[in-house]
């Protein structure tokens, strides 16, 4: 028998901005898709119109593309599967609803939402704050299992309200293997008779779901731990009818940096980290922050989230999205949630920058420099400064002297080194660097261990000086090459500024 073919989803909610625990989702469905020669699709789940936000299924796919993990079927890119809105396939969930209830798998409720309320009420008063609609208390509740046959046809050509129910079996064991948990068995005696149907002729989540995923031929459902608990209605949803359920694989939580509790969309910001993909900006004007913003590279966010819940059995930690594709496997999906660490995150970034090419951090930086050097000159100050950056940005900060002439002199510096030598040493010291020709990295520092070693002093004496004339910072990278790179004029140009300034 052939294996059925990998078919993946990521089914976001356009309630919001997707949290990084959702681009989580989206990666490891695109990982696991990749590893297997499958399909990654995108599916919009909106059949909960009141927690609508506009703007959130943009957010979603732009955030989905700037971390470089495209599906190959979803909204605005077709497939064959489609449409891939559930709003947009309001009109084929009924037929399914109504399927159940012609088979005794799930029935009509005409019950008001303040019939309900007084019952609970009831319930609480009694002690009983947890009341459910269940296969023991829909025995006495208003509904096409209590009423008459004809009194149900009744009403439902009367256009009276209902919602269709699932007919929970009562006292069975729901089973099934989850590849992160294990075997994971719940008595249906702990789960309500939920909505399928709704009053508005939407489907809820529940129905939506299991009815896409079958039409769609998903074949394993990789989400959130927070959908465990659904997951036993879904696999008797799947029993109901009489269809193969797909494989589960619920992943671990993403937890707050001391571990205490889950990572929320408001912890960020207040612990100093972002927690979404990108900016987002809430109707009322309130900024949640994004990595994009903050100048992370979207490989290193990608390789951060891979390890918050997986790793690959070696040392390796630093993945391409390529490497990631290779060496993915929900096998190594822990269970545990996983911490967040904004430290760590950082050091992803700074590796992965470190890995990139001059060139393309140049062409990151190019708007940013007011035309001050031209882009050959601006992938060499990259290739100076890279090793020493976190972010793109932080060359153009810490290099700005690359840029243009120093406009200060670091004051630490001067009060610890720039002695009443100093002045002399580096006239001295200038003279020298006017004869070098040609004027480049290995024959300055040749000259100046030669005047160092003639003058009897150590490096850690004189080299600061050097810096601080041509630099104005106290410290960075080799200073031979930052010679070489603006050029025996400008050096000696700066050193003249610099011995009149400091004097
Ligand atoms: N729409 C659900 C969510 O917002 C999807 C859950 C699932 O993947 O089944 O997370």
């Amino acid at each position: 028998m052939s294996e059925k073919a990998v078919r993946v989803r990521f089914a976001p909610s356009p309630t919001g901005p997707l949290h990084m625990g959702g681009v989580r989702t989206a990666l490891y469905n695109y990982l696991f898709a990749k590893k297997n020669n499958g399909t990654f699709l995108i599916r919009i789940e909106d059949t909960d119109q009141t927690r609508f936000v506009e703007g959130a299924q943009d957010y979603i796919m732009d955030a989905l593309k700037w971390c470089g993990i495209m599906p190959t079927e979803g909204p605005g890119i077709g497939g064959n599967y489609g449409p891939y809105v559930q709003s947009e396939r309001k009109e084929m969930y009924r037929p399914y609803a109504e399927q159940l209830v012609a088979n005794d798998k799930a029935y009509y409720a005409f019950d008001t939402a303040e019939e309900l309320d007084k019952v609970r009420e009831q319930a609480k008063e009694m002690g009983m704050p947890n009341w459910q609609y269940n296969s023991v208390t829909r025995t006495s509740l208003k509904n096409s299992l209590t009423l008459p046959a004809d009194e149900v046809q009744r009403r439902l050509d009367a256009g009276e309200p209902y919602v269709i129910r699932m007919k929970m079996p009562r006292n069975h064991d729901v089973r099934f293997e989850d590849i992160i948990r294990g075997w994971v068995v719940v008595n249906t005696n702990n789960l309500d008779d939920k909505v399928l149907f709704k009053s508005d002729g939407m489907p809820t989540y529940h129905l939506a779901n299991i009815v896409d995923d079958h039409t769609m031929e998903i074949s394993h459902v990789i989400r959130g731990e927070e959908w465990l608990p659904s997951a036993p209605l879904h696999v008797l949803l799947y029993e109901a009818f009489g269809w193969d359920c797909p494989q589960f694989a619920h992943l671990p939580l993403l937890l707050r940096p001391d571990g205490n509790g889950k990572l929320s969309k408001r912890d960020g910001d207040r612990l100093g980290f972002p927690v979404f993909p990108t900016n987002w900006t809430t109707a009322e004007g309130e900024l949640y922050s994004g990595y994009r913003e903050k100048g992370y590279l979207p490989e290193a966010f990608i390789n951060m989230l891979a390890f918050l819940g997986w790793n690959p059995g070696t040392n390796q930690e630093l993945f391409s999205l390529e490497e990631l594709e290779e060496a993915f496997s929900l096998e190594r999906v822990g269970k545990a949630g996983a911490k967040f660490d904004a430290e760590k995150t950082k050091w992803f970034q700074q590796q992965h920058l470190k890995n990139t090419s001059n060139e393309k951090i140049a062409s990151m930086l190019i708007d940013k420099i007011d035309g001050k050097v031209s882009m050959e000159r601006l992938v060499a100050i990259c290739g100076l400064m890279k090793e020493r950056a976190t972010f793109a940005e932080d060359i153009l900060k810490e290099g700005n002297y690359l840029l243009e002439r120093p406009a200060s002199y670091d004051e630490q510096t001067v009060a610890k080194k720039w002695n009443e030598n100093a002045n002399g040493l580096m006239t001295e010291w200038k003279n020298i660097l006017s004869e070098i020709e040609p004027f480049n990295h290995e024959n300055t520092e040749a000259k100046f261990k030669a005047f160092i070693a003639d003058k009897g002093l150590g490096i850690g004496a004189v080299l600061p000086l050097f810096r601080l004339l041509i630099t104005g910072a106290g410290m960075g990278p080799s200073m031979f090459e930052i010679a070489a790179f603006l050029g025996k004029e400008e050096v000696l140009e700066r050193m003249q500024i610099g011995l009149e300034k400091l004097g």
